[in-house]
């Protein structure tokens, strides 16, 4: 152990079922000076065109996370060894203002950005990754590994409104924040609104592994794409829960049957370690349709797993 890097709460001294629930019952601080790598809330869901209650997320995310140990059972990596990482708390958002609220949480993670620490975030709805990826990745459009049912690169809804939790990849790629020839979508599958809903991501040169190519191919094939398509540069990495199938992972907006089983995606996200990952997000838990909790258990599983890679990658940038 790392005397000098956060620890979580010893629970042989304060059991996991007391004390605050932090992220991972990491220390809570309110800068990022210094950190590697800064865990955050972002307790908003008004990018959402269905059912809301992903607001909700961070806090029963960080209640659930309280289960998350410290080091990784299958690659032994220790991220709080590895890497400086503490609870940043929430962004500041405006429930009542969509637009204010991408201009906050931008501004936001722009501190962390200049102080050198990569955000790893718990949603909140999936739009609060287009002020994120606005934050960390201006200077360079960095490529993308999306988890996701849904492929969320629709223009306009309700008229002419281009900011909804089903928009955000097009707008990222339009503003030069995304390479979609380095994106890949996993698990893509569900009704959609119209035949040509698919257009933009597949003509853009997003590379989209449906759910059926997923169950043909199997979580191996998968991973060995996903590298090829993201490759050595910056790649953030976009968790959106309801990839899963409902069976694991009821507690979310927008629920497509037939997806991913945890331990698959488990499998596939494992299989992203070494990427230049330069940021995450687990997003879409929404906690008043999760009674048993068991979404926001894993939303803070799949946000350690991930936290493990970004740590990892920290610790051989610095060689
Ligand atoms: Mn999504
Ligand atoms: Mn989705």
């Amino acid at each position: 152990m790392r005397p000098d890097r956060n620890q979580p709460v010893d629970a042989s001294v304060v059991p996991r079922f007391g004390d605050i629930p932090t992220f991972m019952r990491l220390p809570h601080t309110r800068h990022a000076d210094g950190l590697d790598i800064a865990l955050v809330g972002v307790p908003w869901d008004g990018g959402t065109t269905n059912r809301a209650g992903a607001r909700h997320g961070p806090r029963e995310i960080r209640n659930q996370s309280s289960l998350m140990r410290k080091v990784h059972h299958v690659s032994r990596l220790a991220p709080y060894d590895l890497a400086q990482v503490a609870d940043l708390g929430d962004c500041p958002v405006n429930p009542i203002d969509l637009m204010d609220s991408l201009a906050r949480i931008e501004r936001f993670y722009r501190t962390i950005h200049q102080a050198g620490a990569l955000p790893l975030s718990a949603g909140g709805d999936h739009l609060i990754t287009l002020p994120i990826m606005r934050a960390i990745a201006s200077d360079r459009p960095v490529g993308m590994v999306h988890f996701d049912a849904h492929s969320d690169t629709n223009d306009r809804y309700f008229g002419d409104n281009p900011y909804t939790h089903g928009t955000p990849f097009r707008r990222a790629v339009e503003e030069g924040l995304l390479d979609p020839r380095r994106t890949v979508q996993i698990g893509i599958r569900g009704s959609i609104y119209g035949a040509g809903d698919m257009a933009f991501a597949e003509e853009s040169g997003m590379r989209v592994i449906y759910m059926e190519e997923f169950t043909a191919t199997g979580p191996e094939q998968v991973i060995r794409e996903a590298r090829r398509v993201v490759g050595d540069g910056p790649t953030y990495v976009s968790f959106d829960v309801d990839g899963l199938d409902p069976a694991f992972a009821p507690g979310t907006g927008t629920p497509e049957i037939g997806g991913m089983t945890t331990r698959e995606a488990q499998e596939v996200v494992r299989g992203l370690q070494g990427l230049d990952l330069v940021g995450g997000d687990v997003v879409e838990v929404a906690p008043p349709f999760d009674p048993s909790g068991n979404t926001a258990l894993v939303g803070a599983t799949f946000m350690f797993e991930i936290l493990c890679l970004i740590a990892d990658r920290v610790a051989r940038n610095r060689g």
